[in-house]
This record gives C-alpha cells, structure tokens and sequence, in this order.
C-alpha cells in the first residue's frame, strides 16, 4: 500500500499529461513559457484571488511573500512550531525573528484565543503573522486578520498543504493579505518536481513579487528594481499542473469521503467519552471548514501507544508517517532563538502523539477497512493502556 498513491492518479491522466510535456518539448520555450501564465489563470480562477503567480517551490513562494513586505534584521514574524521547517526557515534566512505561539489542541492550528502578541524582546519590531494551513485545514483567519489589523500587522497564509480547501465559503489561498502554495508532487496538488505560488489581490505586492521572482527585474530585463532571488517555476512543471488542475476538484472530493471513512470507522472503535477523550483521537473539522486532508493525522494516547501502533501497521505493510517528531523551537537550527522545552506544550505533546495514516484520492473502501481494523485490535492488546 502507498502513502500517498500517485500512480494511481498518473494512469488516469497520463495521455494527458505526456500531451502537455509533448507541447513544451516542441514548442521549446522551457523558461517561462505560455503554460506558466495558462497556469496562473487557472489558480486564479481556482481560488478567486487576482493574482497567482506560479514560482519555484512552496519555500521560495514564502521567501517571496516576506521579501515583498521588506522583511529583514530587527522584525519579528509570528508563527506556529508545529509546522515544516520551511515556515520560519525563511523568515530567519532574511536575518528577521521568527517568533513561536502554541497550537490550538483540536486543529492543530495557531491558538488565537489567549494569543499575547510578545516578542520578549524590546529590539524587535513585530511585522507580520504566518498561518499555517496544517494538514490541509485553513487556520482561523477571521481570528488571525482581526488580531493582525489591531497591531498593523501583515498576513501570509503558508497554504502549502491547504490548495482546495475552505474556509466560510472562501478557498484556502484567498484567506490572508497574501498566500503561498506549494506543487511539491506530495501535496494535494503536485507536479513532478518542486514547484509553487504565490497569491494577493493588492496590486502592489503582485508586481512587487513578479519581479522578486526574476532577480528583481523591472520593467527592462537587465534592470534591477530591487534584490530579488530565482524563483521561476518551469514550463514543464506548469504542463504537467494544468493536466492535473482537469481532475482536481473531483480528487478533492474524494478526499473528502475518504477521510469520512476513516473518522467513522475510528469513531465507531474509540468512541469519545463525556470529556470528548478516546483511546485514538481523529482530526476535527470545525464548522464551516473543508479540509483538503493533505493528511490524515491521528492522537495516539502516548509515544508508546504511537510507536506500537505504527509497528502494527508496518508489520501488515500500511506505511504511516509522523507529522512532525519535533517542534520547530526545539530544532537544532532554531537553538539560537533561546526557546526551551515547555514553552510551547501542546506542539511538544503532540509531536510524540501525533501519526498520519495512508491518505490519498483513491484509497478503497476495502483497504481503508483494513487500516482501521488493525488500529482497533492494535490498541486492545493486554499490553495497550486502557484509558478510564
Ligand atoms: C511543503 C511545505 C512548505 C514548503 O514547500 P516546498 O514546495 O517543499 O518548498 C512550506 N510550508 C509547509 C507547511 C509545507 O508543508
């Protein structure tokens, strides 16, 4: 069984998709050629937001975002630890702060109820908010905009696990002053390299980013607004997201009824008690949200309990992964920012909790099945503690 079965999804539209690379191959305009802008109309339409601006990876999309805010040595940025590296990776790659609050236990979200805007820090200027979209669920923008416009703060949604999900109505990528994507080929929408957007409906920051993303290039080609970086997406990766792009809506669907599937087969094992507690906690999906599920993430009771679990699964060959093993402040990389362990308790419990089961479009009925009858005669062993 597969992770995340792209194979699968390859032989519906692999006609389509050796067309696509065919017509880039004749045409033989690899940079920049005229998918690039094909694709961005069509991420544009997607999401309704004005511009989409295609570039290289999901990463650059976020450096691009932060560059056109100015953001450098002496700004804080705030964001969750429970998220990929490449969330604050690039807020401390341009000499700025990235500065962590926790995550809300039921979305795996920044918290935004108790949330104090402190940078512990009197030299710091707090600049801006990155949301994270963790496993393809939008963060609480309403939340996260009102408290940013209260201290004139700008906000970039890492919407790289999010392509296709909604928040109110709205998709994921139209929810914040800016968005950023990734196509890398595990995300709910990939191409077969690495790959990524940005999106903003200011005019301003949209021209701001089209240069950034070639070497800062103005209107003339050899002149230099600004420093800019190589962020360009290549036609080839472009061909193969609009083949994609044909099937997508329908794949999001189906993902939908495929993390049904689980949360009744789980729910129908570990029923929550009074308290909302189960011996296996599957996602929540707060009202008015679709997930794109990017994955399926599950609460074991313990790291035990995890590791016995996935032992289980990985003896019946049903690979599971962990999302992520440890929060970003207590990275290595991040040791210069002075955290601790417990400053942040809900990521560093959940990072010893937290799993991922297999989690695509065309996972069966028959395998999912499979999956949840494992985990149910898993945590009923004698050696399992029993909660209650
Ligand atoms: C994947 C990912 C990124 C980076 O995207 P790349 O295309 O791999 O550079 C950024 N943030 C989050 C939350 C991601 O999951």
């Amino acid at each position: 069984m597969q992770f995340i079965d792209l194979a699968a999804q390859q032989q519906r539209i692999r006609t389509k998709i050796e067309a696509n690379i065919k017509a880039v191959l004749d045409h033989g305009q690899y940079v920049m050629g005229p998918e690039i802008k094909e694709l961005e109309d069509r991420l544009s339409a997607y999401t309704g937001v004005k511009h989409a601006i295609a570039c290289s990876s999901g990463t650059d999309a976020l450096l691009m975002a932060l560059m056109a805010y100015d953001v450098g040595p002496g700004d804080a940025v705030f964001t969750t630890p429970f998220t990929f590296i490449a969330t604050a990776e690039v807020i401390s790659l341009l000499g700025a702060t990235p500065v962590f609050w926790d995550i809300d236990p039921k979305t795996f979200n920044l918290e935004t109820g108790n949330w104090k805007l402190e940078t512990g820090n009197a030299e710091l200027t707090p600049k801006g908010i990155i949301g994270v979209d963790l496993f393809g669920l939008p963060a609480d923008y309403n939340s996260i905009n009102t408290i940013a416009q209260k201290h004139g703060l700008f906000v970039i949604e890492d919407a790289a696990q999010s392509f296709g999900a909604e928040y109110h109505g709205r998709k994921a990528c139209s929810l914040a002053d800016v968005a950023c994507t990734s196509f890398f080929p595990a995300k709910p929408l990939g191409c077969y390299g690495d790959g990524g957007a940005v999106f903003t409906d200011n005019d301003e920051l949209a021209e701001k980013m089209i240069s950034i993303r070639i070497h800062g290039q103005s209107s003339h080609k050899y002149d230099n607004a600004r420093i800019g970086i190589n962020g360009r997406i290549d036609a080839i990766q472009a061909a193969i997201l609009l083949a994609k792009l044909d099937i997508f809506p329908e794949e999001t669907e189906l993902r939908q009824q495929v993390a049904q599937r689980y949360t009744d087969g789980i729910r129908s094992y570990f029923p929550a008690d009074d308290q909302g507690q189960a011996l296996l906690i599957p996602p929540s999906l707060p009202d008015g949200m679709k997930s794109v599920w990017a994955q399926y993430s599950i609460l074991a009771q313990d790291e035990q309990h995890r590791a016995a679990i996935q032992a289980k699964l990985g003896a019946a060959e049903i690979p599971t992964a962990i999302y992520y093993p440890r929060p970003l402040h207590l990275q290595p990389a991040f040791e210069y920012l002075g955290y601790k362990q417990g400053d942040f308790p809900i990521s560093e419990d959940f990072s010893r909790r937290i799993f991922s089961l297999p989690m695509h479009p065309y996972l069966t009925r028959e395998e999912q099945e499979r999956i949840v009858e494992i985990l149910a005669a898993g945590v009923k062993e004698p050696n399992y503690r029993e909660i209650g």
